[in-house]
């Protein structure tokens, strides 16, 4: 998969990627679907006891529902991303309402102070034809992950056995979510250790 996606990159002039940044021993970690009201809260408090900078791909409707999440995600140097007005599988192959759900969504989190053109990630990491035309017109940058946590469908443990397994490499980008607990249970674990080896982690940019 991670082929695909590579060529995707250069054919899209690298405004599809799957990496961040390749600091030396720096980290990417991003969380999907939140603000949650009950699990994103924590999450932060363990990120700033850790030093830790994320990204947020959130969606518009919690935005909208949860607007002093986003505020305080920023203002404790957290970056924001645009994960869809309300995670709807888009359409595979004919042209459909990408555009307008990206704009929206845009133009919400810019009201929060966010650059423009956020980063964009499509629900479920699902890129149809459809979806990159649109973000290609609109010249937004998608980002994938180079690392699925899988904390979707894992135990807390089995997460950080996962991710104990892989040697992470400068630049990596971990998916994880930030509307069930799984992810704050498997870095609670994880964070202490990881900065032990020597990694940091910062926001996309
Ligand atoms: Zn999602």
């Amino acid at each position: 998969m991670e082929t695909l996606w590579s060529a995707l990159a250069l054919l899209s002039g690298q405004r599809v990627c799957t990496r961040g940044d390749p600091v030396r021993q720096t980290v990417y970690l991003t969380f999907d679907d939140g603000p949650d009201p009950e699990h994103t809260a924590p999450l932060l408090d363990l990120l700033a006891k850790h030093g830790a900078k994320a990204t947020f791909f959130l969606v518009g409707r919690a935005v909208q529902a949860w607007p002093e999440l986003v505020q305080r995600m920023l203002f404790e140097g957290h970056a924001i991303g645009n994960h869809s007005m309300a995670h709807r599988r888009m359409s595979a192959w004919r042209p459909g309402p990408e555009g307008d759900d990206i704009d929206q969504v845009d133009q919400l989190l810019c009201r929060f102070g966010a650059r423009h053109r956020a980063l964009y990630r499509p629900p479920h990491g699902r890129i149809s034809p459809a979806t990159l035309w649109a973000c290609l017109k609109r010249r937004q940058r998608v980002m994938l992950w180079s690392l699925d946590s899988h904390d979707y469908k894992l135990a807390a443990g089995e997460v950080v056995q996962r991710l104990r397994d892989r040697r992470l490499r400068s630049g990596e980008v971990i998916l994880m979510h930030d509307d069930q607990p799984c992810a704050f249970e498997a870095l609670e674990v994880l964070l202490p250790e990881w900065k032990h080896a020597g990694l940091r982690f910062a926001a996309l940019a």
